[in-house]
């Protein structure tokens, strides 16, 4: 009775590149190799049976006495093949061979095992590796890349260039800066003449402020509620962290194994793109937050950042959309509000009211 055809391979002296591919059978007397006219039978009397090959994955079938030539097959079941299995003289080799075979396969499950759980936990842990990434990169080259987005963003916008009074608002936002300049990121203020309620922040540390939203704003808390929301988009490096996000894992595994390079030529060549990429919902919460927490440290009460998002609900319909910026997800200003107010409820700490006058600096501003 032919036995199943099992797919192999012969190793032959004869064979024009010592090697050849085929199918095995297994008959009463012998394991035979068929590969159209090549055919090599090994008599079962002599038939010796081991594992072997690249990572013992392969059943070999050999004789002691031509030891350069062998049949081999990746393909087990063939050891349940009854001429074989119950040959008396092959118990003892099929035993070790299926030994061998049965670790190999533990082994390859362990390894998937492995490599799955450690894509689970590279998905599950993704957002902290992300951010060590990120922190990996040097600010200078936000900084770069933020000189040329900062070209684009303003291109054709007229910045208000009254020096006075731009010392005046730095002498208001001084404690929240310095909270921000002390963990090393080099904050320029630019105010761009624009009626639109926005403000948006750019890597490394450079915040666009449009005169409408100080035009719209009821106190100088609310203005550092803001620019305290844009910082906490600067110091949660949340640009590097979307771009990352956004190159994928593949970039992610080279970084984490020290290849930073790689990232940092896609980051360069992001330019425009760079903005757009960094906001995601859970940046705007974590903003809000850290900004929240930067206003408390400086000792300026954080709840202007309430009234003033209560305020950007009420306006929503006409307010443009632009990356980062303070509106870039406003479907959200609801629940960002109630957050906030969450947090609210646990402040205690004394506030210092902010210097100057906010009138005098608004209508200033707007002449
Ligand atoms: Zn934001």
């Amino acid at each position: 009775m032919p036995s199943k055809i099992y797919e192999g391979v012969l190793i032959h002296p004869d064979l024009p590149s010592g090697r050849c591919g085929g199918e095995i059978s297994v008959s009463s007397f012998a394991i035979t190799f068929t590969s159209g006219a090549t055919r090599h039978a090994i008599s079962l009397s002599e038939l010796q049976i081991s594992a072997g090959g690249a990572g013992n994955r392969f059943l070999f079938f050999t004789t002691n006495r031509e030891s350069d030539i062998s049949i081999y097959t990746a393909d087990r079941s063939i050891l349940k093949e009854p001429v074989l299995a119950s040959n008396t003289r092959l118990e003892s080799q099929i035993k070790s061979s299926s030994k061998v075979l049965r670790k190999l396969a533990i082994a390859s499950m362990v390894v998937v095992a492995v490599v799955g759980l450690g894509i689970l936990g590279l998905a599950l842990s993704k957002d902290r590796i992300v951010r060590g990434i990120a922190n990996q990169i040097p600010v200078s080259w936000e900084e770069k890349a933020s000189d040329q987005l900062f070209g684009t963003l303003t291109a054709g916008r007229e910045m208000v260039k009254n020096d006075s009074l731009k010392r005046v608002f730095e002498r208001a936002a001084q404690p929240l800066l310095s909270e921000v300049r002390r963990k090393g990121f080099k904050i320029d203020l630019y105010f761009v003449k624009d009626g639109t309620i926005n403000a948006f922040a750019l890597p490394g540390g450079k915040v666009v402020i449009q005169t409408g939203l100080v035009e719209n704003a009821q106190s100088w808390e609310e203005v550092m509620g803001v620019l305290a929301h844009e910082l906490a988009h600067v110091t949660n490096r949340h640009h590097v962290r979307g771009v990352i996000d956004n190159v994928g894992l593949f970039a992610l595994l080279s970084a984490m194994f020290g290849d930073v390079s790689a990232l940092a030529g896609t980051f360069a060549n992001m330019g425009g793109e760079l903005a757009s990429l960094a906001n995601s919902r859970s940046f705007e919460y974590e903003a809000d937050a850290d900004g929240w927490n930067y206003l408390v440290a400086a000792k300026i009460n954080p709840r202007g950042m309430i009234s003033f998002f209560e305020t950007l609900q009420k306006r929503q319909t006409t307010l443009e959309k632009l990356p980062l910026s303070i509106m870039s997800t406003h479907p959200d200003t609801k629940s960002r509000i109630e957050t906030l107010k969450k947090m609210g409820q646990e402040l205690k700490a004394p506030f210092t009211p902010i210097a100057g006058s906010f009138a005098d600096f608004k209508r200033a501003l707007n002449r």
